[in-house]
C-alpha cells in the first residue's frame, strides 16, 4: 500500500532547449483523452493506495491545462481515494500559464503547495535556456499566489546556465529570497545527449560556466539561503522550518509510491515500473481497460541497497547505518577511506555527505559504490 502519489501531465507551451522530459505541445483535444485515460490509470490502482499523504501533479506543465481537466482530475480523485489529515497536494506551475482565477479553483480543489519553474531571474539566461516567461512574468505569477492565500510556494532555479556569472546567480538568489518562497530548489543545469542545447554546446555555439564557478555558485547557494533561514535537507533542496517537500522525501527515503500518467514510473512492493510515453497509446491502452506499462523490474538486494545509498545520501541528514547494516555489508568500513578524507561522516546513527562531499555528490557515491563492490 502507498500512501504517495505523482501524476505526470506531458504537455508544454513549447520544449525548453535543455528538456529531455516526456512532454508535447498541449492540444486540446489529447488533453481532454488524456485526463480520461489518467483517470482509467486511477481506478485502476486504487487498490494499490492506503490513505494518501500527497499528491504530487507534475510534468510537463500542469498549469497550462483547462480547469475542466482539474475538475475530472478531482472528481476522480475524490471518487476513489482515501486521503490522510492534511496531505500535501502540489502542482507544479510555470509563470505565464497561471490566471487568479485558476489558481483559486485549484486552491478550491485541495492544491496546497504550487512549485513554480522559475529557473532565474535573468531574461538572458532564461532565453538560453528557452523558456517561455520572463523574469517579471515570474514575479507576478508569484506575487497572485501568495494573494490567493497559498503558505506553501517552492521556486526552482538552475545554475551553470549559458552566460550565467557569480553577480548574476547572486542576483537571482537575492531575488527569490526577496520573494520570500517557503521552499527553494537549486539544480544544476545538466545539459542530456540529444536535447537542442547539447547539440548547441558540442557545435561550441555556446558555453557552461566553468567547473570552478559551478561549484562556487552550488556552495554561494548553500550559504546564501543558510543565511536567510531555508534549512538544506536535499542536495538542491532548501525549506523554511516545516515546509520540506514530503512528497520529494518519500523519493529520497526509498518509500513505495504509485505514478499515474504518460512516462510516469511507480514503485510499490519492490518493483519499478515505467508507463509508456507515448501520449497517443497511453490513451489507447486505457481505452481497452490494460494498464499502459512498459517495463517492470524486480529489484535484487544488490539493487536495494544502491538505491538507498543513491537517494538517501541526498538528504543532508543522509541514511541510517542500521537500516544498512543488515544486508551483510560492512559500510563503515567501505566507507572509512573517504570518510578520512572528508567526503563523508558519521553523524549520531547516519551516515551521510559532508559540505565538501556534498559539491561532489555523484563522485563520492560512486566511488562508495566501488568500494562495496556494487
Ligand atoms: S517546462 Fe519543463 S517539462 Fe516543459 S519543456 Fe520546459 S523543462 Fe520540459
Amino acid at each position: 500500500m502507498a500512501d504517495y502519489l505523482y501524476i505526470h501531465i506531458p504537455f508544454c507551451v513549447r520544449k525548453c532547449l535543455y528538456c529531455d522530459f516526456t512532454s508535447v505541445p498541449y492540444d486540446e483535444e489529447q488533453a481532454n483523452d488524456y485526463a480520461e485515460a489518467l483517470c482509467k490509470e486511477l481506478v485502476l490502482k486504487k487498490h494499490e493506495a492506503g490513505n494518501l499523504k500527497t499528491v504530487y501533479i507534475g510534468g510537463g506543465t500542469p498549469s497550462l491545462m483547462s480547469e475542466k481537466f482539474f475538475e475530472t482530475l478531482f472528481s476522480c480523485l475524490t471518487a476513489n481515494f482515501r486521503f490522510a489529515s492534511h496531505p500535501e497536494i502540489t502542482v507544479e506551475a510555470n509563470p505565464g500559464t497561471l490566471s487568479k482565477a485558476k489558481l483559486r479553483i485549484l486552491v478550491s480543489m485541495g492544491i496546497n503547495r504550487v512549485s513554480f519553474g522559475i529557473q532565474s531571474f535573468q531574461d538572458d539566461e532564461l532565453k538560453a535556456l528557452g523558456r517561455i516567461h520572463t523574469s517579471r512574468e515570474a514575479i507576478t505569477a508569484l506575487e497572485m499566489a501568495k494573494k490567493t492565500g497559498l503558505m506553501n510556494i517552492s521556486l526552482d532555479f538552475m545554475y551553470g546556465i549559458p552566460g550565467q556569472t557569480i553577480a548574476t546567480w547572486g542576483d537571482t538568489l537575492k531575488n527569490a529570497v526577496k520573494l520570500d518562497p517557503s521552499h527553494i530548489s537549486a539544480y544544476e543545469l545538466t545539459p542530456e545527449k540529444g536535447t537542442p542545447l547539447f547539440r548547441l554546446l558540442e557545435e561550441k555555439k555556446i558555453e557552461l560556466p566553468g567547473e570552478e564557478i559551478i561549484l562556487e555558485m552550488y556552495d554561494d547557494a548553500i550559504a546564501y539561503l543558510a543565511e536567510n533561514d531555508y534549512g538544506h535537507y536535499e542536495i538542491s533542496n532548501f525549506a523554511r522550518p516545516g515546509f520540506t517537500c514530503l512528497h520529494n522525501m518519500n523519493y529520497w527515503n526509498r518509500g513505495e509510491y504509485i505514478a499515474v500518467g504518460a512516462g510516469a514510473h511507480s514503485f510499490i512492493a519492490g518493483v519499478r515500473t515505467r508507463n509508456t510515453g507515448n501520449i497517443p497509446v497511453y490513451i489507447e491502452r486505457l481505452g481497452a481497460g490494460t494498464l499502459p506499462a512498459e517495463e517492470s523490474l524486480t529489484i535484487s538486494a544488490t539493487e536495494a541497497l544502491r538505491e538507498q545509498l543513491f537517494l538517501g545520501l541526498r538528504k543532508t541528514d543522509g541514511i541510517p547505518l542500521a537500516g544498512l547494516e543488515p544486508t551483510g555489508v560492512n559500510i563503515t568500513e567501505a566507507a572509512a577511506e573517504l570518510i578520512e578524507e572528508g567526503y563523508l561522516e558519521i553523524a549520531g546513527e547516519n551516515l551521510r555527505l559532508t559540505r565538501k562531499g556534498m559539491v561532489m555528490s555523484n563522485t563520492v557515491i560512486v566511488m562508495l559504490f566501488g568500494k562495496l563492490g556494487l
